[in-house]
């Protein structure tokens, strides 16, 4: 579903990506975590196109990314991505946050559109706030919202690039159980997050990267498994937040 062969990225003389090659199959949750700094964000903002690369390739769903004669908003609307700030609109509703790119981009009725946005809605747990702007919500709720915005638009895979760590605490909670249950119905993700139990519950396997560079991609019992980590900076790393 995602193949990621050999990208490099530099910015000036300062290499971000360093040679990294991983994949997500169909209906894998594959955990990225690494220190600040390592090129975790960037990485997995390649594979959306929201941050071009000089070397390597990545393909999503037989669409070459880096090729000039891709149509990425047709291949964004295909990988939905949630950011660690929300990035909803502020001037729109709820609702309308969630129909926009559905009648703009998918050509939907507005009907269908808000057909679905309810449904999404309940399923997150926010219908009664459908009329609500996001600055009346709470973190958690536009959160939420983020993740059901990005499933009004049917993607294929899923990018999450620290979707919990600009919340407080107690809210962190109900934005990863809406990412379970997406994992367990089988959607394809790639998700950025130091939450070790979520990668426990539902990660199939765990890249590890360090300076731009994936210094391992293992399955996730593996990860855990201390003794049978390779680099010592992934022990490190993995000391300090278990
Ligand atoms: P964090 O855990 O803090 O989110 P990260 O692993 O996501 O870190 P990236 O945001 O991908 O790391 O950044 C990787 C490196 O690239 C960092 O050293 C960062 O300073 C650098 N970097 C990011 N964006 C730019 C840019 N636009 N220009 C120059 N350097 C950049
Ligand atoms: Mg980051």
């Amino acid at each position: 579903m995602i193949e990621i062969k050999h990208v490099s990225k530099w910015y000036g003389s300062f290499q971000v990506l360093a040679d990294c090659t991983t994949s997500v199959a169909k209906g894998e949750v594959v955990v990225v975590c690494g220190p600040s700094g390592s090129g975790k964000s960037t990485l997995i903002k390649t594979v959306n196109a929201l941050e071009p690369f000089q070397e390597g390739e990545i393909v999503v769903d037989g669409i070459s990314v880096g090729d000039a004669k891709t149509d990425l908003p047709k291949l964004r609307s295909k990988v939905g991505m949630v950011f660690q700030h929300f990035e909803l609109f502020p001037h729109l509703s709820v609702m309308d946050n969630l129909t926009l790119a559905q009648v703009k981009v998918l050509g939907r009725g507005k009907d269908e559109a808000a057909e679905r946005a309810r449904k999404l809605l309940d399923r997150v747990g926010l219908k009664a706030h459908q009329e609500k702007f996001p600055g009346q919500l709470s973190g958690g709720q536009q959160q939420r919202v983020a993740i059901a915005r990005a499933l009004s638009m049917d993607p294929i895979a899923m990018l999450f690039d620290e979707p919990t760590s600009a919340l407080d605490p107690e809210m962190v909670n109900e934005v990863l159980d809406v990412m379970v249950d997406l994992a367990k119905e089988g959607m394809t993700m790639m998700v950025v997050t130091h939450e070790m139990g979520f990668a426990r519950k539902v990660a199939h396997r765990v890249v590890f990267m360090d300076g731009g560079k994936i210094v391992e991609d293992t399955d996730k019992d593996a990860f855990f498994d201390p003794s049978a980590l390779r680099s010592e900076r992934a022990r490190h790393f993995l000391s300090k937040i278990l």
